[in-house]
């Protein structure tokens, strides 16, 4: 017996084809209904004898748990950061550093639910577009299912670490003329003509996956609630995915209360931040979509009316900040924290400084901060906005004279 049915979220319709990634009906996203009538009266000590990570929360998940494909994804730290915080003008700040996950990035918790569901499929072949961190992690979970796995990836947009380990795990790369939004286009019409089995975001598993992020969270506080939760917005998946495990933990009575959700966007590539500010529930597109950080990079969210619901709906906000207040942030997470994030889990922390300065989130909120990557996927951004290494003579008095500078 199934504990879940895929159906659409605007129209509401079943779907029973498991290789569609739209409604047949109305054209809808969509998303998966889990039953969680077994929870009920549960508590979450109940889960906790399982090891932290993704699968400990099976419950939520629409795979059987015997047919996982994992590499123990999920699990990460939750910082308490005093540094940080104090720099901030916050009396309490955490973040969830997701940097620590198999391949570098909070995608691998989405990857092992849609790779696991694929396999039940049988599918022979998966594939998606990507910014790079999706390739990256979707060659693992392939590698590890023994599947055949494509990518596609914009043309010289995609930052070096990822593309390495998208070809270091045995992904055919394909780099595709144009942006991601052209490279999802062209993965999706494989996908309809059935050579591959898509893994992109708008597949309704993979979100199903990314839940356990909130869940670790919950954990990790011990259920006090945080007033807020920021987190950077590309395709705009990963804060629906934040919301939809408030929701299911608020129905299975686990919370009463939701954090405000809290989204950021580069100011190059903000439709959803545009929509936000203008009240809309449905955002236009933007074109050309610019930003040093290319995860998220993408003018046409696959996910944004998705993430618009969430924020309305738990009081939350969405900003924008600049690339210079993003290095800034990265930055500040490195000399305070000793955490090293890219530069698109740094929009996040950058937008808590910005929020914060414009008296939008206030000193005693207790604000969790999601870290989505590692900052070694993207060395190049790292480099460019250090000092250079100091040419220094092979002598004593050489070094003493550097560091006395
Ligand atoms: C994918 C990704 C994002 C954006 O997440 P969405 O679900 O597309 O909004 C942010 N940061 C990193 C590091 C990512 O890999």
């Amino acid at each position: 017996m199934s504990n879940h049915r895929v159906v659409c979220w605007d129209c509401g319709a079943d779907v029973a084809d498991p290789y569609v990634n739209v409604c047949p009906e109305c054209g809808g996203l969509l998303t998966v209904k889990m039953d969680l009538e077994e929870l009920k009266g549960k508590r979450p000590a109940d889960l906790r004898s399982r090891p932290i990570g993704v699968w400990r929360y099976y419950p939520f998940m629409p795979v059987d748990p015997e047919h996982k494909v994992s590499i123990q994804e999920g699990g990460t730290p939750l910082y308490r950061t005093d540094a940080l915080a104090k720099e901030l003008g916050m009396k309490e700040a955490y973040v969830k550093f997701e940097g620590l996950n198999p391949t570098g990035s909070f995608k691998d918790r989405g990857m092992t639910v849609g790779v696991s569901h694929a396999k039940e499929l049988g599918a022979g072949t998966v594939g998606c577009a990507s910014t790079g961190n999706t390739s990256a992690s979707l060659a693992a979970y392939a590698a590890k299912a023994g599947m055949k796995c494509a990518v596609f990836l914009p043309s010289g947009k995609v930052a070096m670490g990822k593309l390495a380990q998208a070809l270091f795990f045995g992904a055919k790369v394909l780099s595709v003329d144009g942006n991601f939004d052209d490279a999802l286009a062209l993965a999706r019409k494989m996908a309809d003509e059935r050579k591959l089995y898509l893994l992109n975001s708008i597949n309704p598993y993979r979100p199903e996956g990314q839940k356990s992020v909130l869940f670790e969270i919950m954990d990790q506080l011990d259920y006090c609630i945080p007033d807020r939760i920021i987190l950077p917005v590309g395709n705009a998946a990963n804060i629906w995915a934040v919301y939809k495990a408030l929701t299911e933990l608020r129905e299975v009575g686990w919370i009463d209360r939701m954090p405000r959700l809290t989204g950021i966007q580069a100011e190059g590539s903000a439709p959803v931040a545009s929509a936000f500010r203008s009240k809309s529930e449905d955002f236009v597109p933007e074109p050309n979509p610019e930003t040093i950080a290319t995860a998220i990079r993408i003018g046409n969210p696959v996910s944004g009316r998705k993430a618009l619901r969430a924020i309305y709906s738990t009081g939350g906000f969405c900003t924008t900040v600049t690339d210079e207040e993003i290095i800034s942030a990265q930055q500040l997470l490195g000399r305070k924290e000793g955490v090293c994030v890219e530069p698109a889990s740094a929009a996040s922390v950058a937008g808590l400084r910005k929020l914060r300065s414009e008296g939008i989130i206030q000193e005693d909120e207790r604000v969790v901060c999601i870290c989505t990557g590692n900052g070694l996927k993207d060395p190049d951004s790292i480099i460019n906005n250090c000092a250079p290494p100091v040419r220094c003579r092979n002598s004593v008095e050489d070094a003493e004279r550097i560091l006395s500078s």
